[in-house]
């Protein structure tokens, strides 16, 4: 597919953010990364584009993936996709010229998009970024100590992709973690929920349903009772929990007893042993719906997601760096959502940064996020997100003292909290 030139009002505003005096220390190898970014800024659009134009649900982004392995190994990267288990993840690696010996920083990106909307979260923004940032890193590797890992991981809008990876071994040794998620605000400090996808599947038996409805045992009946108890259930979880589902299979024929339906539901909350608890109270729920309706069920808790742990040092040197090209950071994000990044946080210093590409009160998980994660404006913040994460990488690169912090605050934050019922024990 031919690559379309951006317009010339984007590459004007791309020429923008390479003249901004990039923030101390090192600020003269840091414009030299915004000079990279600027010089690669059509691949890197075109990149944005062509995912968000082709949007693949989680495990499935095979022309994502091969897109941004395309990309790494025009830029010197040695690239590994698939990487462990996962067909759609992606391993690059880039190693610096100054020797094995020096820290090994992790760029992730996510390109998955969501059933039914596309890029309604802007992943293909951050894909791209990380991209940015990489290739950014790659134009000055003589220069650095250690390695530069990019990471493609799958499956964040389900699944939690990146908890995979990490049981695959794909994040031992590296020494921080950064990516760039896009947002109606500009904010580093993020508090994602626990969560944890829960599909059910309540099985009865068919009957006529005016013949001899009594013959049959109606899983849609269990279906609803389990919806009306959740339904209840809300007034009594803590502000901050969250429960909530879609059916997917709700009988095929008013003239039939459903013998099966099926749903997809998400139990969230801001505290890890708060969530244990509401699996085990969600797992009753299923339970009593099915002994009221003579049915059975399937209870199935895939792709946990944690709490974040986060990192102060990482976010402060963010926010510097941020501030530079003008970013005022709005403060954390009090509607939160969740992500497999917050698993990560609990295997090395990361962070989660958000920066604004659509107006404030822009709904995620819409079309109006959607077609915003194609805008000029989501082009400008895209460089600018690559700009950033080069940045703060080399920070880390640079400045071994900066690194060191950033591991005080990790392990003075302490273990992981309780697992969730799919994540690891
Ligand atoms: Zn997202
Ligand atoms: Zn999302």
């Amino acid at each position: 597919m031919p690559a379309p030139r951006p317009p010339l009002e984007e590459v004007l505003l791309v020429r923008s953010l390479a003249t901004v005096t990039p923030a101390d220390p090192e600020s003269e190898t840091k414009c030299r990364l915004a000079a990279a970014v600027d010089s690669a800024s059509e691949e890197i659009l075109e990149l944005s584009h062509r995912i968000h134009d082709h949007p693949e649900v989680a495990f499935e982004e095979e022309r994502a993936a091969g897109w941004v392995a395309e990309v790494l190994t025009r830029h010197g990267f040695s690239v590994e996709n698939p990487a462990g288990r996962l067909a759609t993840a992606i391993r690059a690696i880039r190693r610096g010229g100054r020797g094995r010996a020096g820290p090994r920083i992790g760029i992730l990106a996510e390109y998955d998009a969501l059933p039914g909307l596309g890029h309604g979260c802007g992943h293909n923004t951050m894909a791209a970024s990380g991209v940015g940032a990489a290739i950014a890193l790659a134009s000055i590797a003589d220069e650095l100590p250690g390695e530069i890992v990019f990471f493609g991981t799958p499956a964040e809008e389900r699944g939690s992709g990146k908890q995979i990876m990490i049981d695959d071994g794909l994040f031992e040794g590296i020494d921080a973690a950064l990516l760039f998620h896009p947002c109606d605000r500009s904010h580093v400090q993020s508090f994602p929920l626990a969560s944890e996808d829960v599909e059910v599947v309540f099985h009865g038996l068919q009957a006529h349903a005016s013949a001899d409805p009594w013959r049959g045992k109606n899983a849609l009946d269990a279906m609803i009772l389990l919806f009306t108890s959740v339904g209840l259930w809300r007034q009594q979880l803590r502000p901050e929990a969250r429960v909530h589902g879609i059916i997917q299979e709700g009988g095929t024929a008013a003239n039939i007893i459903p013998e099966r339906t099926k749903a997809w539901f998400m139990l969230r909350s801001a505290d890890q042993g708060y969530y244990v608890e509401m699996a085990e109270r969600f797992r009753e729920m299923v339970d009593a719906a099915a002994r009221a309706t003579d049915t059975t069920a399937d209870v199935t808790f895939s792709g946990g997601a944690r709490t974040m742990k986060p990192n102060p040092t990482l976010e402060a040197r963010w926010v510097d760096n941020a501030a530079a090209y003008g970013i005022v950071d709005q403060g954390p994000d009090p509607n939160s959502g969740s992500t497999d990044m917050a698993n990560v946080s609990w295997v090395c210093p990361t962070i989660h940064p958000e920066l604004s590409i659509a107006p404030e009160g822009t709904p995620g998980h819409s079309i109006k996020f959607r077609d915003a994660a194609a805008t000029p404006t989501a082009d400008r913040t895209t460089l600018l997100a690559a700009i950033l994460v080069a940045q703060t990488a080399w920070d880390l690169f640079a400045g071994p003292e900066l690194l060191a912090a950033a591991w005080r605050d990790f392990r003075a934050a302490g273990d992981p909290p309780a697992a969730t019922a799919s994540g690891p024990q």
